[in-house]
């Protein structure tokens, strides 16, 4: 996950609003650009209907006063200075409330005596706190939200005047989800195109594991590829929070359109997942590429691939990959061997159901309590690649085998999931058909050379 520091429509970061008469008159169009800002981000805050879904607009305007009103404020002496910082590292509450502007020696003492208000002091570096206060520095009100061990927002603390005393109290927090749109072309790797199209880190790995059993992305992605995705984000306050679901994706890979629509509904059989336009769902028996494919692991360039994932002559498929690639059971099994074998080195083999069995070779090292018997399901890691037994360098060398048989795993057609039905596949396509309304309006005039996502 980036440092929320990076998001975009996040430099709002500090809002200054009035220490004189000139300085507010300027921030005033400094939120003004601010909210411009917001909206070139293609953040658009919504509901959450899909068929509602905005297209990189903005809809939420920032109430910004006129001059008139703001000199009219000024003059009536009731000037709010508010300001919002971000903890930093080794911030003491003297240092916070400084930059926040509080010069208030009663309020620091009740926040640190109050039980409630004290859980300011334990905000982590990079929360956001914002404060109210009147002109000679008085608080009138400071706010902060605490985030779980997982960064969601679990309450918001607020910290208010009353009288000549303090008062602190708590709300629990709400998180308004938004639905974004995003489009990338692939010009050097996946990741660059995400970070480029201001898309999350997870949302990236979600995009991978959608289509992973379709596209290899350490060796089938060209440059020129493109891609849209829809997906979930989470937002407090008008702050970024974390991305959730991708919930609906487009690949256009070396010429092949794959596409993908989340899919669940209470009582589905197979729980939710992916599935094409067509309600076939994308749920392969085996993944294209046993290897991991993330921004550390990636490595991708458009230059070299030396001997990833090629069929050889020695019966198996070599991806080649930096020692300590984590490696994932292409399917869903039970481990038949795990351990060293001369020439494989440090070898995992999983038997699947029917006659079909996976080999993964040359390991540096197998994932924790793995043995022998042990149910293993699709994408689960059971190793890292190394160089063990006869290799010359750090590679995987992976069989797939029918009957004992090493067969190249491209030439083998195995089942996909099954396929939804009935009212199911009624209810999925009134929300696939929102979903490729969408991205008809991301890329018009690219209709029509659409492979069904399952082939
Ligand atoms: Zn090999």
């Amino acid at each position: 996950m980036r440092s929320i520091d990076n998001f975009p429509g996040l430099s709002l970061g500090r809002k200054l609003l009035g220490t004189s008469r000139k300085t507010r008159i300027v921030s005033a169009s400094a939120l003004f650009l601010a909210a411009c800002a917001f909206g070139a981000a293609g953040v658009a805050p919504m509901a959450p209907d899909a068929a509602d879904l905005p297209v990189k607009s903005i809809t939420e305007e920032l109430a910004i006063p006129t001059l008139a009103d703001q000199i009219a404020s000024l003059e009536a002496g009731d000037i709010r200075y508010y300001r919002e910082e971000r903890v930093r590292p080794g911030d003491t509450l003297a240092t916070l409330l400084k930059r926040l502007g509080v010069d208030d020696e009663a309020a620091a003492s009740f926040i640190k005596a109050d039980a409630l208000a004290r859980n300011v002091l334990q905000l982590k570096a990079g929360r956001q706190v914002q404060a109210q206060t009147s002109a000679s520095g008085a608080l009138q009100r400071l706010s902060a939200t605490l985030v779980d061990t997982a960064g969601n927002p679990v309450k918001t603390i607020v910290v208010s005047r009353d009288g000549d005393k303090f008062k602190s109290s708590e709300t629990s927090a709400k998180l308004e989800r938004r639905i974004e749109m995003q489009s990338g072309e692939i010009r050097s790797s996946l990741f660059a195109a995400t970070d480029a199209a201001q898309i999350p880190d997870s949302v990236a790995s979600q995009i991978v594991d959608m289509f992973s059993t379709n596209i290899d992305f350490a060796a089938d992605l060209r440059r020129g590829d493109r891609f849209n995705v829809v997906y979930e984000t989470f937002w407090q306050d008008g702050e970024f929070v974390r991305a959730g679901r991708v919930l609906a994706g487009e690949f256009v890979n070396n010429g092949s359109t794959y596409q993908a629509v989340w899919f669940d509904e209470p009582g589905n059989r197979q729980g939710g997942g992916y599935y094409a336009f067509d309600g076939r769902s994308l749920k392969k028996a085996f993944l294209k590429s046993p290897l991991e494919f993330s921004r550390i692991s990636s490595g991708f360039s458009m230059r070299s691939h030396p001997i990833s994932g090629q069929w050889k002559q020695h019966q198996g498929v070599d991806f080649a990959a930096a020692v300590g690639t984590p490696i994932r059971a292409a399917g869903d099994g039970v481990i038949d061997f795990i351990g060293t074998q001369n020439g494989y080195g440090n070898v995992v083999v999983i038997k699947h159901w029917n006659d079909y069995s996976t080999a993964y070779a040359h390991m540096s090292r197998f994932a924790g309590g793995l043995h022998k018997g042990s149910k293993i399901g699709q994408g689960e890691v059971i190793g890292y690649v190394g160089m063990t037994g006869w290799s010359t360098g750090p590679h995987l060398h992976y069989e797939f085998r029918v009957n004992n048989t090493p067969r190249d795993p491209l030439s083998i057609e195995v089942p996909n999931a099954q396929a939804l039905a009935g009212a199911e596949l009624q209810r999925f396509r009134s929300v696939a058909s929102d979903m490729q309304h969408r991205f008809a309006l991301l890329s018009p005039g690219e209709r029509g050379n659409i492979k069904v996502a399952s082939r």
